[in-house]
């Protein structure tokens, strides 16, 4: 174990981490092994994965079948070409199968590694189309402040969380940001964004980029009729709407898509986490069949964008069989019910406890607020710490979550597997209620 934490320290540089508290107390845990909403480390403590890890662990550790389904598939044909019209029964039939269970318009799918590479790539094929309909002055990609969109060379462009832009020097041009309806109205916001395409010219903008629900922003669920005026405000000016659906899809959000909760239909989704479970990499871009008519039509022949990964075999014979479990399993359903009642848990957290302000869930997508006074919204100060402080008592008591502090907020996120039951949401809850207990306390709020 020493030994692991010492090399982890000398050789393992960690995404999205401090270096300086690695170097310092070497890697936080050494996971062993995982079962259903379960991690175990190296000295077989166990932790309720109660953020699905990186939101996408959807249908839980553990599942057998796709190790069988990759083993199977790697046996056969682990690796070849998609390039140059090559082409593999896998990639093919899950390029089908995720039309068939995506919003009616969008049955085309361009396949890549992760989630960045979606958004990414996305962006390249809204300027491609816009310059194939004789448009190239549309390059403009417009997306929210909070929003995150991943760390490539466009996502993180679009990424409207600033902290994320300091490492990329120079940010790409024709980006840029409107305000998030979080803590505002649908019409102010709405108003945001036409103000931000007035302001770059209609003609200018190729897309609207958006998460249903902005995730690593803080799991901040817009009012119920913003995606769909959204919509609206993308059809007068003529813009794309792109949906990142890379936390939202298969299934967490209680529909397979979240866009179905607002009855909006976008013209490109991007997709990645969920739609293998995290097991292997794999993401991609949904396409509106109008789009695909009019790449079809391209002039020069090749699409010059591809990955080497793009449509891999075995990434993709492990989702089929992660959409298989979801759909045979009733996960989107349980998505749901299991969000109602995590949200029944966080309203009964709430009524007994001093410092939790908003709490919400859409599926199992969930966050609990905490403020100094929930009556007035009053927060905290960024030095108490409250968040993180509540983020350590939870890992003391075996569950793993995430803390949103951007902005002086205190928000705690959940996304735990959607496989999870009733009795598992219950324990969830009552380690939440003692973990802000034991911080309230600390804070001497405690009436
Ligand atoms: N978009 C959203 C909404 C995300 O949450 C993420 C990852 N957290 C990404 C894009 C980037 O995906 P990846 O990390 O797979 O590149």
């Amino acid at each position: 174990m020493e030994n692991l934490r010492e090399l982890d320290k000398r050789h393992f540089i960690h995404p999205t981490s401090s270096i300086q508290q690695q170097q310092e107390n070497g890697p936080k845990v050494i996971m062993e092994k995982g079962e259903g909403i379960y991690l175990y480390d190296k000295s077989d403590n166990a932790y309720i994965d109660a953020m699905s890890s990186l939101w996408n662990v959807n249908i839980g550790h553990g599942r057998v079948e796709l190790a069988d389904a990759a083993a199977e598939q790697m046996k056969k044909l682990a690796f070849s070409s998609a390039f140059s019209t090559f082409s593999h029964e896998p990639a093919i039939k899950l390029a089908e199968k995720i039309a068939s269970i995506s919003p009616a318009n969008l049955n085309a799918v361009f396949f890549t590694s992760g989630g960045s590479e979606a958004n990414d790539s996305a962006i390249k094929l809204v300027r491609h189309y816009w310059k194939i309909q004789g448009q190239p002055e549309r390059q403009t990609i417009i997306s929210l402040k909070r929003g995150y969109h991943g760390v490539a060379a466009a996502s993180t462009s679009a990424t409207g969380i600033p902290q994320f832009w300091g490492m990329a020097g120079h940010m790409m041009t024709g980006f840029t940001h409107a305000e998030t309806p979080y803590g505002s109205s649908t019409d102010s916001a709405i108003a945001s964004l036409r103000e931000t395409i007035e302001t770059e010219g209609a003609e200018n903008v190729a897309a609207f980029l958006v998460e249903p629900v902005q995730g690593a922003g803080g799991v901040l669920i817009p009012p119920k009729d913003y995606l769909e005026k959204v919509r609206q405000v993308c059809d007068a000016y003529g813009i794309l709407l792109i949906a990142d659906e890379i936390i939202t899809g298969f299934g967490r959000t209680g529909k397979m898509f979240a866009v179905e909760n607002y009855g909006v239909q976008p013209d490109l989704l991007t997709f990645a986490k969920g739609v293998t479970s995290g097991y292997i990499p794999l993401g991609g871009v949904l396409v509106s069949d109008p789009i695909h008519e009019v790449l079809k039509e391209m002039s020069e022949g090749t699409l010059f964008h591809g990955f080497t990964y793009s449509g891999h075999p075995t990434a993709a014979a492990v989702a089929l069989k992660n959409i298989e479990i979801l759909e045979q399993e009733g996960l989107v359903e349980n998505s749901r019910e299991m969000g109602e009642a995590l949200l029944q848990g966080f309203q009964n957290i709430k009524e007994k406890l001093n410092i939790v302000g908003n709490v919400r869930t859409m599926g199992l997508l969930g966050a609990v607020e905490l403020v100094r006074n929930p009556g007035t919204n009053e927060r905290f100060t960024s030095d108490q710490k409250v968040a993180p402080k509540v983020i350590d008592a939870l890992h003391q008591r075996g569950v793993i979550c995430r803390p949103v502090t951007y902005d002086n907020t205190d928000i705690i996120c959940f996304a735990p597997p959607i496989i999870i039951n009733k009795v598992q949401i219950n324990t969830l809850v009552d380690k939440l209620y003692d973990a802000i207990h034991a911080v309230e306390k600390e804070l001497g709020q405690v009436m």
